[in-house]
């Protein structure tokens, strides 16, 4: 690979600004918040049009150079940190909200418009429409967090992020550019179908089958008023009936279970939090009068919680900072899974095992995705970087719960490398095959994000 001459190339493309190969510059993009180890990056580069990117992605096929395209960065699983080296292409100068559909509820957005900003836009302009977004910081953005099946607010009501997805368009790793979904053949970006459906192949395949550079997402009525009903559960066994009797009644915008030992007095207990809506007090009042019924004859009781609490889980997104900072010193991670709801008591029993194994405060949360369909388990662990052991018990605690979690019959989400490889290796080898025949087919050179899915 000759450097110069690349870098030459990349400057010439997006502009001496935007293009970059110094080590200060590359520090950043060779590590994330997560337990991952650094990796080496050899440039970046943020291109501000689709065809600049083009441009990009035909560069990488003639130096056969990676490309790892990259959102907010915070996945916390090391996804857009090269496993090959390469160029990371930094989308966030693509940062456009190019058009809300009022009546069919969509947002058509560019790669880098964060959480933040659609959230920020449809509050001043469309005070009636929101997005499920996650809660995540608001730097990340809309289309990274969709493109990995990410979760929020919305998502016991409506199904987790990459179900929200009515169409893209993308540079494929070819250059080309397609367009998937009713956008392909109509104006109006409303729908998937009811052609075949070929954006799912786009989704947590972490940046190996394209760069999208337009992606249209659903939009939600946005309720008047809003509360969260609080319970408690003592015993674990309860909890798959009482959120399938719950998530039956069609009550719960959110519902949120968590389990923590600190502090002291809620060891021992799961949390349950539903989040309930309505247009005046006396919709909600009735709401939660039903939510209390629910847990009482389904072996969990209410709770009641001081203003100031509920005030703060009703700001959106919530903001994990205190489960993330446990030890101090800045690391976080977490196995978000997806698993059937009959293994919450199990898959939550045994990760505090693993947490108290290797020293970590249990710190369990478990959001029900699509009514109770699936659940995203999200076991935490914290870790001071500044601390070799801790790093490492951390890295380890990951690798067993990934581990855990397969053999309950879930799946890691975004995961990590190494959790990458143990899906992998219990895949149906024809999954495998065909996962392989595509690539190779689309991407020939393997230029997109290689060493991620590698069959
Ligand atoms: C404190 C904290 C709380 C969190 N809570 C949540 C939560 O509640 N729910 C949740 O879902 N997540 C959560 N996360 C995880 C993560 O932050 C989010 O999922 C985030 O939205 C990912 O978006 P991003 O822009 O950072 O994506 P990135 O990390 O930039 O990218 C994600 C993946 O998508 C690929 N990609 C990104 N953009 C493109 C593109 N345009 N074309 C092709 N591929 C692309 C990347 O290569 C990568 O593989 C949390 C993270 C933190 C730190």
């Amino acid at each position: 690979m000759n450097k110069e001459v690349i870098i030459k190339d990349l400057e010439e493309i997006v502009g001496k600004d935007f293009a970059s190969n110094t080590v200060e510059d590359l520090f950043m993009y060779s590590q994330d918040p997560g337990a991952s180890e650094p990796r080496p990056v050899d440039f970046v580069v943020m291109p501000n049009s689709v065809e600049e990117i083009q441009k990009i992605v035909k560069l990488a096929n003639r130096e056969k150079i990676p490309l790892i395209p990259m959102g907010g960065g915070l996945t916390l699983s090391g996804l857009v940190i090269p496993i090959k080296g390469g160029i990371v292409v930094d989308l966030k100068r693509m940062d456009q909200i190019l058009e809300i559909n009022e009546l069919s509820r969509y947002a058509l957005i560019e790669p880098g418009v964060t959480t933040g900003k659609l959230i920020s836009y449809l509050d001043e302009s469309y005070p009636d429409l929101q997005p499920a977004i996650p809660d995540a910081p608001p730097s990340a953005t809309v289309v990274g967090n969709a493109l990995i099946h990410g979760s929020g607010y919305l998502s016991q009501k409506y199904g987790n992020h990459g179900d929200m997805i009515n169409g893209i368009e993308v540079v494929l790793p070819n250059g080309d550019i397609c367009k998937l979904g009713s956008c392909s053949i109509s104006d109006y970006w409303f729908s998937r179908g009811p052609i075949p459906d070929l954006v799912g192949l786009f989704i947590s395949s972490f940046g190996t089958m394209g760069i999208v550079t337009k992606l249209s997402y659903k939009l939600y009525p946005k309720p008047k008023m809003r509360d969260v009903v609080f319970g408690m559960c003592r015993d674990p066994n309860n909890i798959p009936n009482l959120v399938s009797k719950i998530t039956y009644t069609d009550l719960a915008e959110d519902f949120l279970l968590s389990k923590t030992d600190k502090p002291d007095y809620v060891k021992d207990l799961i949390l349950v939090m539903v989040f309930i809506t309505g247009d005046s007090e006396e919709e909600l009042a009735s709401k939660r009068k039903m939510i209390k019924r629910l847990y009482r004859k389904n072996g969990a009781q209410y709770m009641k919680m001081p203003e100031r609490t509920i005030k703060g889980l009703l700001i959106k997104p919530q903001f994990a900072a205190a489960a993330a900072d446990f030890r101090k010193g800045g690391g976080f991670e977490y196995v978000g899974s997806f698993m059937p709801l009959e293994m919450i008591p199990e898959a939550s029993k045994r990760a505090a095992e693993i947490s108290n194994k290797y020293s970590i405060i249990t710190t369990q949360a478990f959001r029900i995705i699509g009514k109770g369909h699936c659940v995203m388990f999200a076991p935490t662990f914290a870790f001071n970087r500044a601390d070799p052991l801790d790093m490492k018990n951390a890295r380890d605690a990951l690798d067993e719960t990934n581990k855990l979690v397969l053999e309950l019959g879930g799946i890691p989400w975004k995961s990590e490398l190494a959790g990458q490889k143990l899906i992998v290796e219990k895949m149906d080898p024809n999954y495998k095959n065909l996962l392989k025949t595509i690539r190779n087919i689309l991407d020939p050179n393997g230029i997109m994000n290689p060493g991620n899915w590698e069959v």
